[in-house]
């Protein structure tokens, strides 16, 4: 499937079929700890990459072969930033035929500000914008946004979206050593937090190999301050035991996933032989990786893969 993919276990959502209604790493930011790499298709224009009817078709589908009850919620995610679709209503609305499970869109919020973008995913029951930045000057060095986005607006957007939304707001803040954990950025973060005055907070770290090195995970003691400044609930790493794909083939449904979630070699490991067998292992551990775009990357003593795309000529 292109668009379909998981269902992927989120402690913040529970089991969440994933999907993703933009090309890879087709985004507005360039955020330095993307675990995605770098963006290669950096863009701010909106546009309808895919037909909807092709989206909800593999949505229906997935849902006919395994039912409602394999997944608790649906999520709207890219493998970059998913509002740069249009008509992302189209989606919902299609979605909404086919199951009564909440939506979710995640988002890093930057096309808040555009009234088309916030009438669109007004259906969603859960949006969850990111904010990791408190200035123009943390928004780009953290976020490296596209050049014609400035902090001022997008703030101001995710500010004016959160008053008038039904649904709820759950903001994602990256806290990442020495860029946002000071206890003065905190502060500031914190201030900004009030005034879009979420219906929760999540901190998370950079678990997985991010884009640029020097991104590092802060220490556990400011994690806990930043915990209780915030009011926030700390996302814990992820465990991949209830991966379900619905891929036949075992190398297809691993890319799938690592385009989205990379992942260790014990978890990959633990996905074939829990949904295909050792042979699946042995073929996805002799394949000539570069061939199949798969990166292996050491992170904090762990092996890694992640799916890598090589930048498009503009
Ligand atoms: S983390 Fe999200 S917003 Fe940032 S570059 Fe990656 S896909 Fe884009």
């Amino acid at each position: 499937m292109k668009h379909v993919y998981g269902v992927v276990p989120s402690r913040r959502l529970g089991r969440s079929l994933g999907i993703c209604p933009i090309p890879f790493k087709t985004c507005n930011y360039s955020c330095i700890y993307c675990q995605l790499g770098r963006t290669t298709r950096m863009t701010n224009s909106r546009s309808a990459f895919y037909p909807p009817e092709e989206i909800i078709k593999e949505a229906e589908d997935f849902v006919k072969k395994y039912g409602e009850k394999s997944f608790d919620v649906i999520t709207v995610v890219g493998e970059g930033e998913p509002t740069l679709y249009t008509p992302i209503d189209k989606i919902t609305d299609g979605i909404r035929r086919l199951t009564r499970k909440p939506l979710v869109l995640i988002t890093n919020g930057s096309l808040l500000y555009n009234g088309s973008v916030r009438k669109e995913v007004s259906g969603f029951d859960i949006v969850m914008p990111t904010l990791d930045a408190w200035d123009e000057e943390s928004f780009k060095k953290i976020n490296r946004p596209f050049r014609e986005l400035s902090y001022k607006e997008v703030f101001r957007g995710i500010v004016d979206f959160s008053r008038k939304f039904n649904g709820e707001i759950w903001l994602e803040v990256m806290l990442i050593k020495d860029y946002n954990d000071s206890i003065e950025a905190l502060r500031s973060l914190k201030g900004r937090i009030e005034m879009i005055s979420p219906e929760r907070v999540y901190i998370n770290v950079p678990v997985r190999p991010p884009a640029e090195k020097g991104v590092e995970i802060p220490e556990k003691s400011r994690i806990e301050y930043a915990r209780k400044l915030l009011s926030a609930m700390s996302i814990e790493n992820l465990s991949v035991s209830n991966f379900l794909s619905s891929e036949n083939d075992a190398i297809k449904a691993v890319i799938e996933i690592i385009k989205r979630h990379p992942m260790s070699e014990n978890d990959l490991k633990e996905f074939l032989l829990s949904e295909y067998d050792e042979k699946a292992l042995e073929r996805f551990f002799s394949l000539e990786s570069e061939k199949h775009n798969i990166e292996r990357c050491s992170y904090h003593g762990k092996v890694f893969y992640r799916y890598i795309q090589r930048r498009e000529k503009r």
